[in-house]
């Protein structure tokens, strides 16, 4: 019997996962039912959907149980300052495109499929405390008020980035805990369907107002409508303390977003009531506490959101634990923490430097030059050089520390040839790339 604890998208799939295998699961989770409860609203309205998601969704057999809650996004829709729009594809190869899915759509359809599932038992306004005084995980029922500690079975923790068993793990000195709070922080908007039809002109697109040192952007939901999402320093000359003042942000908006604010009808309320969300990175030196208990997905490495992976890294962990707990040899707790860690700490990294190619770098002349530089050398060394983000988004056989590891060097690469005023079909490009990026296959296996 296995028990996890939290039904956020990692609990689930992991629990489907483990339920196919034949084993008994108590999934436990603090909210409500969310197939007879309202989502709260403001908060993280739809995710993106990536191949690293995908392939665990398919892995527990739900991916086509949401096939209808996705939207396509196969680029980005670059809204400028100058009030220019400009549609940047993710990709240049067939099936290189993110989906759109709602929170609490995907919640709702995978706690479906899990109370639909025999051998999986769920357990409703159930919350973890962390850990009793004998080190056992220690568990409330929020109705009855009655304590249940949880002895002699393995414990996943799945309940997310305010996780209540990392925090007791760390205080009882068995792990070491950075947290690291980033100065800027997110609030969440709505941009409603127009007669049930898209309000922003190209519906199947990530859209984004870069704009420096902050960014609004838009994903699309299954119902037309949008949620927009603003990005930027809590305090500071421009930021969320100065937009607090009567009208200031709705001045800012005029200014910055016009469009997007002419597509917010409902701008001025939600702003003032939608909660300001902080953003941050969890790293831990362990993610278990011998075969007892593991911490998976947000719990243990809550990471920040510009790459949209936290869910697909979440996801990809549920599959990884799966692997190393049928394949029967010991200890698949310590397993997981030794095989996935340097993965979480590298996805950790490149989603903080990829706030920078958001807001800033997507409207940089020699980030334009590198980006299509780079889709020709992908064109001329497939296998070889694949763009940074096709590797995090699309490839999900290659782990995230040997991305990054190769991101580094085809950066390297970039500026070189950049430098040299040297293109992809040069014979630098050719000798760059034959020195320093081995075929893919040979290394990621
Ligand atoms: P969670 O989704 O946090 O689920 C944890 C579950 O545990 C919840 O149901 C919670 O109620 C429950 N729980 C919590 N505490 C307890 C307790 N004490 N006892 C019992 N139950 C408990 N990721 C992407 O892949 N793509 C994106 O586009 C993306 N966009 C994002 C945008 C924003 C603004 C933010 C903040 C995050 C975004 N993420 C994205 C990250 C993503 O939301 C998380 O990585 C993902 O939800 C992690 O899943 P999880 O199951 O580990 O944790």
């Amino acid at each position: 019997m296995i028990h996890v604890i939290g039904a956020g998208p990692a609990g689930c799939v992991l629990a489907l996962l483990l339920a196919r295998r034949g084993h008994e699961v108590h999934l436990h989770e603090r909210r409500g039912d969310p197939r007879s409860s309202t989502p709260e609203a403001g908060r993280s309205i739809n995710l993106a959907l990536a191949a690293r998601g995908m392939r665990a969704l398919e892995s527990a057999g739900v991916m086509q149980a949401l096939e209808s809650g996705l939207v396509r996004m196969p680029g980005r829709q670059l809204h400028l300052a100058d009030g220019s729009q400009s549609f940047n594809p993710y990709g240049q190869n067939p099936g290189e495109i993110n989906y759109s899915i709602s929170r609490a759509e995907l919640t709702r359809r995978l706690v479906e499929r899990a109370g639909a599932t025999p051998g999986i038992h769920l357990h409703f306004r159930r919350r973890c405390l962390g850990l009793a005084p004998s080190g056992n995980p220690l568990l409330v029922d929020e109705d009855s008020g009655r304590e249940i500690e949880i002895a002699g079975n393995r414990v996943v923790a799945a309940d997310g980035a305010g996780s209540a068993l990392r925090k007791d793990l760390a205080s009882h000195g068995h792990i070491q805990v950075r947290e690291d709070l980033l100065d800027h922080t997110y609030k969440e908007l709505t941009i409603p369907a127009r007669s049930g039809r898209s309000a922003l002109a190209v519906r199947e697109a990530l859209h984004i107002w870069p704009r420096h040192g902050y960014m609004l952007i838009a994903l699309p939901n299954a119902d037309h409508t949008f949620t927009a999402t603003l990005f930027m320093p809590h305090q500071g000359p421009v930021s969320f303390e100065t937009l607090a003042a009567p009208g200031a942000a709705r001045a800012f908006f005029q200014r910055e977003f016009p469009d997007a604010l002419a597509v917010m009808p409902d701008f001025d309320q939600e702003f003032s009531l939608h909660r300001e969300g902080l953003l941050g990175t969890v790293r831990c030196s362990a993610w278990n506490h011998g075969e007892q208990l593991l911490l998976i997905g947000d719990a243990a490495h809550a990471i920040v959101p510009f790459h949209g992976q936290g869910m697909n890294c979440a996801l990809e962990d549920c599959v990884a634990l799966d692997a190393l707990l049928a394949d029967g040899r010991p200890a698949p707790f310590a397993r997981l923490s030794a095989q996935r860690r340097p993965d979480g700490d590298a996805i950790a990294d490149m989603s903080l430097e990829n706030y920078v190619e958001m807001r800033d770098a997507v409207i940089d002349p020699r980030h334009q030059q590198h980006r299509q530089l780079e889709l020709e050398l992908e064109r001329r060394f497939p296998g070889h050089f694949i763009p940074r983000y096709a590797m995090v988004m699309f490839h999900a056989q290659i782990p995230y520390s040997v991305v990054r590891q190769r991101a580094r060097i085809q950066q390297g690469i970039l500026e070189e040839l950049t430098d040299q005023h040297a293109g992809a079909e040069s014979d630098l490009a050719l000798s760059l790339v034959g020195e320093r990026l081995p075929r893919l296959d040979r290394i990621s296996g």
